[in-house]
């Protein structure tokens, strides 16, 4: 059966290119770069070129990329490492209550410490409003922390607003913008950002390995200690063939950033139109237009997320529900109930994620599939039954 695959926001495939260039160093250039002989100064050399290309795509200097094991290890570090960092300046920490698990559960674990914790709402397209930033931020605020665009609903938020509003009030600003690179044009200067949590297998690279932006100057403590790899700021033998493959990944989206979102955006908005003229009772979640070009978020009434998920399944789709029953909860998404969905309405949630591989015909493939596939649901579904008031 053909696979068609609908979950890059989840995780991309490795692009050949990508592979390539990494091979080598899995072969014959395996030195340690802390190593004094060539073995160790090539793979340092690799490391470094690397740190200009992941640079590169986000305007920084090389010198302000510190690479780690992924987006959650990024996003803990910027958060824990500037909280114990500044935590004489304030135990203040701003954030938005649609954030990923990894900045969510890193909050929490810091309020039991006693930093306190301001988890900003957001409106029904999953924006945050910046009076109320605003408001919410006190003397003993030493850090925001707003994703850039939200894994589940695609929504992008105002950084560009944000992060004037954490340099007025010389707040340091952290952005979690591991669904935003490779999908929006991202420049930490002209954004103000002070930190930010980035990520290979989002883009096209291999998984385990992302990076951590820190501006220069910002005062944050270790997470991981050991060696003095990072410029001693991050412990532990450098993951080369990871690093080299992440920086390939950097430098073929920066390359192509133009092209993919004005291509993934026409076929994202197909689909999505597609979908809400084919199927009634359904509702598209996050912002119509500010939105990554390649999120696709529907709720669907009278279903559960989770069988729509099987039956595509069963003819070869992958995507993904709102709906958290395969994680061993019954609850819906935070995100889906923070724009303000009902628990019944959440559950009927799907996530159709584009990628750069994706092509007009596996849409079609969806779009021919999908309303099918609804109508035998409801016609199983209680609930819709009473509401056909048969
Ligand atoms: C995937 C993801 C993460 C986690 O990144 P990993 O590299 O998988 O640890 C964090 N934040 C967001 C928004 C993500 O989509």
């Amino acid at each position: 059966m053909q696979r068609r695959y609908f979950d890059y926001a989840a995780t991309t495939p490795i692009d050949k290119e990508v592979l390539k260039t990494m091979i080598p160093h899995l072969e014959e250039d395996f030195g340690n770069p802390s190593s004094v002989y060539s073995f160790g100064r090539d793979a340092r050399k690799s490391v470094d070129d690397a740190r200009d290309s992941v640079a590169k795509i986000i305007g920084a200097q090389n010198k302000e990329i510190f690479f780690t094991s992924g987006g959650t290890e990024s996003d803990n570090w910027a958060i824990k490492g500037v909280a114990y960092a500044n935590k004489d300046k304030g135990n203040h920490i701003i954030t938005t209550v649609i954030e990923h698990h990894a900045v969510l559960h890193t909050c929490k674990y810091l309020s039991k410490q006693g930093f306190e914790i301001t988890y900003l709402p957001v409106d029904e397209y999953g924006l945050i409003d910046l009076d109320e930033l605003k408001n919410a931020i006190k003397d003993t605020t030493i850090l925001i922390s707003v994703m850039f665009a939200n894994n589940e609903i695609g929504t992008i938020q105002p950084i560009e607003e944000i992060g004037k509003i954490a340099k007025e009030h010389k707040i340091y600003f952290h952005t979690d913008a591991v669904q935003a690179l490779g999908s929006v044009k991202i420049d930490v200067n002209a954004l103000n950002i002070d930190l930010m949590s980035i990520s290979s297998h989002k883009i096209y690279g291999p998984k385990g390995v992302g990076a951590l932006y820190i501006r220069k100057g910002v005062k944050i403590d270790n997470l991981i200690h050991g060696g003095s790899q990072e410029r001693k700021k991050r412990a532990g033998t450098e993951n080369v063939p990871a690093i080299v493959g992440f920086a390939k990944a950097c430098d073929l989206a920066f390359d192509n950033l133009d092209n993919y979102i004005e291509g993934s955006t026409k076929l994202r908005d197909y689909m999505i139109k597609g979908i809400l003229e084919s199927i009634d009772e359904v509702r598209l979640n996050g912002h119509p237009t500010k939105r990554l070009p390649g999120n696709v978020n529907v709720s669907i009434r009278y279903i559960e997320g989770e069988s729509i998920l099987l039956s595509l399944d069963l003819i070869g789709i992958a995507a993904s529900s709102g709906s958290a029953c395969t994680s061993g909860s019954l609850d819906p998404s935070h995100v889906l109930l923070a724009i303000g969905l009902t628990h019944e309405i959440a559950h009927g949630s799907l996530r159709l994620t584009i990628g750069k591989y994706t092509t007009k015909e596996e849409i079609d493939f969806v779009l021919d599939k999908l309303p099918g596939i609804i109508q035998r649901l409801r016609d199983m579904s209680p609930l819709y039954e009473i509401k056909e008031g048969k």
